[in-house]
């Protein structure tokens, strides 16, 4: 008789506050024969915190196909094997696609153990549209490929979602103020889920402004998300209007805030009205 397969558990772990781990995620962290971890030093502190006491192996991007092979061998011998990255989701611009796709081919069941991403957790809270967005991970070190990849996104895809650091964040705004304009709308969301969490929102000349305002703002873990493209109305209604009409829209009913905005600049009231109902969707 063929003995059953073990799984490999694709584990979140926090992204700063400790209290966000699941109760199912330290249930399976010490259930599990072992677990894959891209640093084992970093996640050993994490078990210690937890009172788990569990065999950790590194998996890392030098030694992920090799280490495949073997937890791939322990799963079909019967072993259930966790992975677990630094923080927040394995595979999410950390290790593990390897190993999960040589899971899949070889018939070894993968069972996510959802919890903690940065991305997800800075998206949910910023305030840019969600119905569509495009991750596109860490950007290239190179302003030149930087720009290409932004400039490849197509307007269509909705926010726009990269993991950024403290050492390169001014470069990378540099390159979103060329290919979108100093004018487009951004979020920096940084330290998620720690004591320092703060989300910076303005347009991209002044998030340039506030970070470059104090050193201590380039600080530390941070996201960034560029808002969608303008809408035509967006794009046609001038930056002086937009401002009365948010202005107006803080204090008063939608349709009034319109027709008084359009009153005050001259301006035709439907668009005014469409452009603010675009603003709440
Ligand atoms: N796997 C992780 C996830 O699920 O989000 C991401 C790992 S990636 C190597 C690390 C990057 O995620 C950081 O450079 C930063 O851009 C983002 N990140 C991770 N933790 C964060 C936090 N607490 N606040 C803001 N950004 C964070």
């Amino acid at each position: 008789m063929t003995k059953q397969s073990g799984s490999l558990y694709v584990v979140a772990t926090p992204i700063g506050n400790l209290a966000d781990i699941s109760q199912r995620a330290i249930n399976t962290l010490t259930q599990v024969s072992c677990i894959a971890a891209e640093d084992t030093r970093h996640s050993g502190k994490l078990l210690q915190h937890l009172g788990i006491s569990n065999r950790l192996l590194a998996l890392h991007d030098h030694n992920e196909k090799q280490r495949a092979a073997s937890i791939i061998e322990k799963c079909l011998a019967g072993e259930d094997i966790a992975l677990i990255s630094d923080a927040g989701t394995p595979l999410i611009s950390d290790p593990g696609y390897s190993l999960v796709r040589l899971c899949r081919e070889a018939g070894v069941p993968v069972v996510p153990v959802p919890g903690p991403c940065a991305l997800i957790t800075a998206l949910c809270a910023a305030g840019l549209p969600t119905d569509k967005f495009q991750f596109i991970g860490f950007l290239a070190p190179k302003s030149s490929q930087r720009q290409t990849q932004l400039a490849a996104v197509p307007d269509s895809a909705g926010t726009i979602i990269s993991y950024d650091t403290a050492r390169r964040i001014l470069d990378t705004l540099q390159d979103v103020v060329a290919v979108f304009g100093a004018e487009r709308q951004l979020v920096l969301a940084k330290e998620l889920t720690k004591t320092f969490e703060h989300f910076a929102c303005g347009t991209a000349a002044e998030i340039t402004q506030w970070l470059t305002e104090d050193p201590q703002r380039c600080q530390g873990e941070m996201v960034l998300m560029i808002a969608p493209a303008p809408s035509k109305a967006d794009a046609e209604i001038s930056e002086e209007v937009q401002r009365t009409l948010k202005i107006l829209l803080a204090e008063l009913p939608l349709k009034q805030a319109a027709a008084l905005t359009a009153q005050i600049h001259n301006e035709k009231k439907n668009a005014l009205y469409q452009l603010a109902l675009s603003w709440q969707s």
